[in-house]
């Protein structure tokens, strides 16, 4: 199966749970939400897919060439190397990702993906043509930073896709299970706290895969129950989804406005 299909299927398998076992009650009307969501991911996937696949098939090859990067510069058996790789990128993109609420300029792009008013499978591909545009030239940091080879970069961004879509899903699993998997991986739960429009639960649970950052960093937030979360901005919560022409501007870099 190509690994399109694969993604297909993923995304297609958590939309139809998420009509089974939804976690949290929706406040706006899907067909619109999911139609803007995927608008939204097709303009970045025509701008940013190809410039992307480029961009980082060089900088893999740059690195391969030249031994370079720290997986490359410590002795390590080949399997464990490309473990190491994955781990650091999940940790860098937690940084990316933090860099992307503190600072005004990436904020105001990544606003967009915050201003979805439910949270679902679907969020989980809003993003702002310029935050994916900004994102090209950090991966390519990290691919060559941290010495990552072609084999490990496809499987962390198919594990990234996979992680991402679960996350964003509104998909209610077993409490004691979820409970027990949100030691490790992000779950729904804890990403759902993460785009509650209040801004202290904004600034937490930046994580992609791994807890683990989270936990480290003091931001790991998992006491707050899901009946009790607003979902979205606290200047949209209580309208409606941004259309996509006012997502696609960039906002204010007021997170409280
Ligand atoms: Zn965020």
């Amino acid at each position: 199966m190509s690994r399109a299909l694969f993604l297909v299927a993923v995304l297609g398998g958590l939309a139809w749970v998420e009509r089974r076992r939804p976690l949290r009650a929706r406040t706006q009307p899907s067909g619109r939400r999911t139609a803007i969501n995927l608008a939204m991911a097709g303009i970045s996937a025509v701008v940013t897919g190809p410039l992307q696949t480029a961009v980082l098939d060089r900088a893999t090859t740059w690195a391969e060439h030249r031994r370079f990067g720290l997986t490359r510069w410590i002795p390590l058996p080949r399997w464990l190397a490309r473990m190491t790789g994955v781990i650091l990128l999940d940790y860098t993109l937690w940084h990316w990702h933090r860099a992307n609420h503190h600072s005004s300029s990436l904020w105001s792009m990544h606003a967009a993906h915050h201003a979805d008013l439910d949270l679902d499978v679907s969020t989980a591909l809003r993003f702002h043509v310029g935050e994916m545009l900004a994102s090209v030239p950090v991966r390519a940091a990290q691919v060559i930073v941290l010495g990552i080879d072609r084999a490990t970069l496809r499987a962390w961004q198919t594990a990234l896709l996979v992680a991402i879509a679960f996350h964003h899903a509104n998909v209610r699993l077993p409490a004691r299970f979820e409970s027990t998997l949100s030691k490790l991986l992000i779950t729904p739960r804890l990403h759902g706290i993460h785009h509650a429009a209040k801004p202290d639960r904004l600034d937490t649970n930046f994580g992609t895969l791994l807890v683990i950052w989270d936990v480290l960093h003091g931001t790991r937030e998992s006491e707050v129950e899901q009946a009790d979360l607003a979902i979205g901005l606290p200047h949209t919560v209580g309208g409606r989804t941004p259309g996509l022409l006012d997502s696609l501007r960039l906002a204010s870099s007021h997170r409280d406005t």
